[in-house]
């Protein structure tokens, strides 16, 4: 499932949120209702990408990202 990981630009409020294909546009800020948000890449949908270096992309190429 993909849940993303979201920040307020109004409050500052982070927050998460399942969010299905095509259905991120509506993204709106459960404190002040505000759909000024930033989307941040969640750390389990994305683990390690950022410690592994730039030669990580070779290796796992077949993880099926669609
Ligand atoms: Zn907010």
């Amino acid at each position: 499932m993909p849940i993303f990981e979201y920040k307020c630009n109004q409050c500052k409020k982070e927050f998460e949120k399942l969010v299905f294909s095509g259905e991120d546009k509506d993204i709106f800020c459960p404190e002040c209702k505000s759909k000024d948000v930033g989307k941040k890449m969640s750390a389990s949908s994305f683990m390690g990408s950022s410690s592994l270096g730039t030669c990580a992309t070779s290796s796992s190429s077949s993880t099926g990202f669609s």
